[in-house]
């Protein structure tokens, strides 16, 4: 089964936790996985620390200052640094799911990230059940 998100980020670099969105969906799967896959060049799907709200600030801060947004970049549309974060992240992950919930650690959320915002974006979710 495939479904769809819509979300609107609102910085130009930022962590949307999507961890709700996404166990909302798989509500009624017994067992199963979860592919969570972002369509986009400039944004990425990574899953890291939910609770303490400073680890995805450090993670957007230290990938902006390994990746600048202003060096020698030939892409002429001036969003280079965006297409290199979302390469790095990864565009795609895929979560257990069972007995209805995502089977995740317990600090563990599922982020949308966006490195060109704001903007509207959509995630793409394949729910295959076992
Ligand atoms: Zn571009």
């Amino acid at each position: 089964m495939i479904k769809e998100i819509s979300l609107n980020t609102s910085s130009r670099n930022e962590l949307v936790d999507i961890t709700n969105k996404i166990e909302e969906l798989v509500s009624d799967v017994k067992e199963g996985i979860v592919t969570v896959f972002c369509p986009h060049t400039t944004a990425a799907i990574t899953i890291n620390e939910g609770a303490d709200p400073d680890v995805k600030k450090d993670i957007l801060w230290k990938l902006s200052q390994l990746i600048p947004k202003d060096e020698d970049y030939k892409h002429s549309e001036g969003n280079s640094d965006a297409h290199i974060k979302s390469s790095l992240i990864g565009c795609s992950e895929s979560v257990i799911v069972k007995d209805g919930k995502l089977v995740l650690g317990t600090w563990q959320s599922i982020y949308f990230c966006e490195f060109d915002g704001p903007r509207n974006r959509k995630v793409i979710v394949n729910i295959s059940k076992s």
